[in-house]
């Protein structure tokens, strides 16, 4: 068997580590070696919903046939209803947008979907557990031992290209904005240095998120016309929102709870990030919903409160030959159910490069950074447009917000409602305007380009 041209170590085996697995050991030519910290290559209990744009990179890896199996209704380019919007903080909601898309939103359990890619991984892709990584370093000019990685276990191991896949507590990210902070030290930019080692960690962006599955039979015995049996559904309210969507082909429901406090939004969160709470927390937080949303919590036997954490902008993706993808790179607010998406258009773009012929280990500068000029700017306006999205759900908008119930006929509630559907449209609409096909091309064009004066390496600083 020849070598392979390139040596492709992922950090993380979650939707982004695993897509990007599922895509490079298509390619003979590269070895992948994925390395994930938990015992077990698993996702939690909860649901997940891709965009048009996402389910296309899917069909084009081979998984659409086992995917459309486990989706709630088999995918396809139909205008259908992606949610119902309803104002749900009062004693008498307010069906006030439905949002219809080509093809809608296409949900499953998480469990379903993470199946699925790792029974697509190729046998020649090698997977480890138990190795959660720690820090790396990188040599420039050393190949074949380019990047060395350290594990907490006390192993190492080395590849020519990292992949941090590591989600949003990234040891991967930690060690690559040091990297580009001391570039900037080197260069007199003791400023710059400072503000890029102030990116690494997470942020707490002010908001909890409580998380439950319900059983729809149960939903359907308590309220048997109950609009999420059917629809996905988002509640909004004054600093809260619901988010609630048939999973597992209807018999499950998916349920996330909002509780946002904007004022505390990049401030720290000094308890645990995950935990098991009394479904009583989540009931004081809504008592004053409406009756559908009640029905929805007398089904919950077990919440799970999660602090959402985002993290801030970076200047690249790619420092030498190590690349971020996913949350690692751009963790995002939950509100446009985009986090893994983009994570998976990450892995595609980024493998598609390198298992594309042009890309060697002398041209790889080349091809990482046209992952970097393509990814980076669609990546961030989506992480921004998903907190914009909250800002709206939680009726933190300036000018849209109400001091008493709404009522549809008062003309200043019907504008407000009608200026909030419009923008959750207007911000919402790259995720069906846009294709992933076009993104690809430009990046793969930029592989016949010659490099500027300062050759290809994506090492900023
Ligand atoms: C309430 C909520 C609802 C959401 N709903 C949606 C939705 O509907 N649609 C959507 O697209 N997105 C959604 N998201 C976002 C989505 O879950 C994330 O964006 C996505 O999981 C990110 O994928 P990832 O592969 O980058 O990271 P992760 O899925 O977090 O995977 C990271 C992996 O790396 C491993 N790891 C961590 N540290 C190390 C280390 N040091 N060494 C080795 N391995 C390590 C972890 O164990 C894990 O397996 C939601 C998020 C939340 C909080």
């Amino acid at each position: 068997m020849s070598p392979a041209k390139l040596r492709v170590a992922i950090c993380g085996g979650g939707v982004g580590g695993l897509t990007c697995a599922v895509a490079l050991s298509r390619s003979k030519d590269i070895q992948v070696d994925v390395y994930e910290a938990a015992n077990e290559y698993a996702e939690i209990g909860a649901g997940i919903g891709v965009w048009p744009r996402a389910w296309k990179v899917l069909c084009d890896l081979g998984l659409a046939g086992d995917l459309s199996k486990a989706a709630m209704v088999p995918p396809d380019n139909e205008p259908k209803v992606a949610f119902d919007f309803r104002k749900g903080d009062q004693s008498d909601g307010i069906d006030f947008y439905t949002l219809v898309t080509p093809g809608g939103m296409i949900a499953f359990h998480r469990a379903d979907f993470h199946r699925v890619l790792l029974n697509h991984l190729s046998p020649r892709c090698r997977t480890y557990t138990k190795k959660r990584l720690v820090s790396y370093q990188q040599v420039a000019g050393q190949s074949p031992n380019l990047i060395t990685l350290q594990f907490q276990d006390g192993t190492s191991a080395s590849c020519d290209v990292l992949v941090g896949a590591d989600g949003v507590k990234s040891a991967t990210r930690r060690k690559f904005v040091e990297e580009l902070a001391s570039i900037a030290r080197a260069r007199g930019r003791s400023t710059d240095a400072q503000k890029l080692s102030d990116l690494g960690p997470p942020r707490w962006s002010g908001t909890i998120a409580y998380r439950a599955i319900i059983d729809a039979e149960r939903l359907r015995s308590l309220l048997p016309k109950h609009r999420v049996l059917n629809n996905p559904m988002v509640y909004f309210g004054a600093n809260s929102q619901l988010t609630v969507y048939p999973i597992a082909r209807g018999s499950k429901i998916n349920f996330a709870a909002m509780r946002a406090q904007y004022d505390r939004e990049y401030t720290t969160f000094d308890q645990p990030w995950v935990q098991d709470v009394p479904v009583q927390d989540l009931l004081s937080e809504f008592d004053q919903w409406e009756p559908e949303v009640q029905a929805l919590f007398k089904c919950i036997n077990k919440v799970n409160r999660w602090a959402i954490h985002t993290t801030l902008p970076l200047p690249s993706f790619v420092s030498g030959h190590v690349a971020l993808l996913g949350d690692a790179a751009h963790a995002m607010m939950p509100y446009q159910g985009a986090g893994a998406g983009q994570a998976i258009e990450d892995a595609f773009v980024l493998a598609s490069l390198l298992t594309d012929p042009r890309t060697t280990l002398t041209t790889l500068d080349r091809a990482l950074r046209a992952y970097d000029t393509v990814r980076r700017p669609f990546a961030q306006h989506v992480q921004n447009v998903s907190r914009e999205a909250g800002l709206l759900y939680t009726l933190n908008q300036p000018g849209l917000t109400f001091d008493r119930p709404a009522r549809p006929e008062a003309p200043a509630d019907a504008k407000k409602l009608e200026e909030i559907s419009s923008r959750i449209r207007r911000n919402w609409e790259w995720a069906w305007t846009t294709t992933i096909d076009s993104d690809l091309q430009r990046a793969l064009r930029i592989l016949d380009e010659h490099p500027g004066r300062n050759g290809w390496s994506c090492v900023t600083g």
